[in-house]
Formats: C-alpha cells, structure tokens, sequence
C-alpha cells in the first residue's frame, strides 16, 4: 500500500503573519491525521517561520522550487544546502507555472531533481499537459516526454510524481474520476518501463483545483495516492478536510 500524500502549494500567497495565523489553526486540526503524509510549501519568505512552528508536528516543509547549485554568481536564487537548511525535505520541481512562466525546459527540471536527490530533498516532480494538447489527442506524448526527460538518469527513491493537467489548475475544472484515473495509470507504465517493479511504490499525486468536495473520489481512484491542492490550500479548514479524506 502506497501511503497517501497530501502537499499544499502555497504559491505566491502568504506574509510571515499570515504563515503563523494559518499554521497554529492548521496544526491542531490534523494533529490526529497519522496514515497521511502532510507536506505545505509556503514562499522562501515563510520557510523560516513554518519551519520552527512545524517542528515536532506530523507536518512536513516544502519548498516550490530550488536551483540546481550548491552556491556561488546565481542572483536571486536558492540552493538544496540552504533549503535543507532551513528544515525543508522536499522541494516542488517543474511545476507548469515555472515552466510556462519562467521558460524552464525538460533539461532543467531534470538538474533540478539531481540536485535535490543530491541532498537527500524529497522531488514532487509535476508534470501536465495543456488544453490545446489535450483536445489534440497529445496527453500522453506530452506525459512520456516530461516523464522520460526530467527523470532522465534518475533513481526513483524519494520521487513523488504530481499529474497537474494546466487546464485544471487555479480553473475550478477538475479532471474527472476517469480522466485522471487514465493518466495516473499511463504514467504508472512510463514509470514501470523506467524503473521496473519500484514504479508500484512511487506516489502519484493529483493536482487542479482539489477542494473538500472532490477529494474524497479522486482518492477512490485506484492510482490516485494524493494530492497537490493550491487555492484550497490557502484555508486551514478547507486544508484540514482535504488531508482528512474518506475513502
Ligand atoms: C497547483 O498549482 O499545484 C494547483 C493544483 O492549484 P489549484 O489547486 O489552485 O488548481
């Protein structure tokens, strides 16, 4: 049994304040959530804070993106020795909005996750395809690709890989049951042709507009192991209900 992974992705959204007023309503809500891996990445600018009001809870630090260096001449950017650092054991790598936004390519988000893996970071590794190659029957071209590139030479331990179609995100159009069932499933075999058996233990996350009311069937879906939930992610309570599931 794959045990169930749940990760907010903050975004850029939330003040230090508001990080503690989230995270001391939050803590108290899921404190009894023990069958679940509960992950929030907060901004840089927050990663401090959540860290020392995380410790010794059963809630895990993330960060949205990394560097691929150790350190030197890269303004502006932040590397795996400082995130583990500052307490994070995972880092968000690939996510459509960098790729769209911020021109990253398949070659680096695949130095990205070495450098993770490097310093013993966990990779929630996100992959999707867009409307347009959606209609144009390439889901699954696009999927092989992103999967093949950025896992390129890459060992599978530590990997957690999130199915966000971008047609989902922040849309409030959520893949339905079957739609995300069939990518999850396709991108369980991609896994399984690169890394055999082990593809069975690496969490497949879904991610694009999760919310309180669809939780609960996404997770009924037989390759659906958890979620990466933006927007909803943003309440403590809406949060709380998503991590508390029913299956
Ligand atoms: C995300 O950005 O990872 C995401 C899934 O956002 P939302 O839940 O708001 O669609």
């Amino acid at each position: 049994m794959r045990r169930p992974f749940i990760a907010a992705n903050w975004k850029m959204n939330k003040t230090i304040r508001e990080t503690e007023s989230f995270l001391n309503e939050f803590i108290s809500l899921v404190q009894d959530a023990k069958d679940v891996d509960i992950v929030i990445a907060p901004p840089f600018t927050a990663l401090h804070t959540a860290s020392t009001l995380l410790k010794n809870t059963n809630i895990q630090l993330s960060a949205q993106d990394i560097f691929y260096e150790d350190k030197g001449a890269y303004t502006g950017e932040v590397s795996p020795v400082m995130l583990t650092d500052i307490g994070c054991k995972h880092v968000i790598i690939g996510h459509s909005e960098r790729r769209q936004y911020f021109h990253e390519t398949d070659e680096i988000i695949n130095k990205k996750i070495k450098a993770a893996k490097k310093h013993t970071l966990g990779v929630i590794f996100c992959i999707g395809e867009s409307l347009q190659e959606r209609e144009s029957g390439k889901t699954f071209d696009v999927l092989k690709r992103e999967i093949e590139e950025g896992l390129k030479d890459i060992s599978p331990d530590g990997i957690v890989v999130a199915y966000e179609p971008i047609w989902a995100i922040g849309t409030g159009k959520t893949a339905t049951t079957e739609q995300a069932q069939d990518a999850h499933k396709y991108i369980r075999e991609r896994l399984a042709s690169l890394y055999g058996n082990k593809a069975n233990e690496i969490r497949i996350l879904y991610g694009g507009s999760v919310t309180p009311d669809n939780i609960d069937a996404l997770m009924a879906c037989p390759d659906v192991d958890g979620a990466l939930v933006g927007g909803a992610s943003l309440k403590a309570d809406s949060f709380a209900r998503i991590v508390k599931f029913k299956r």
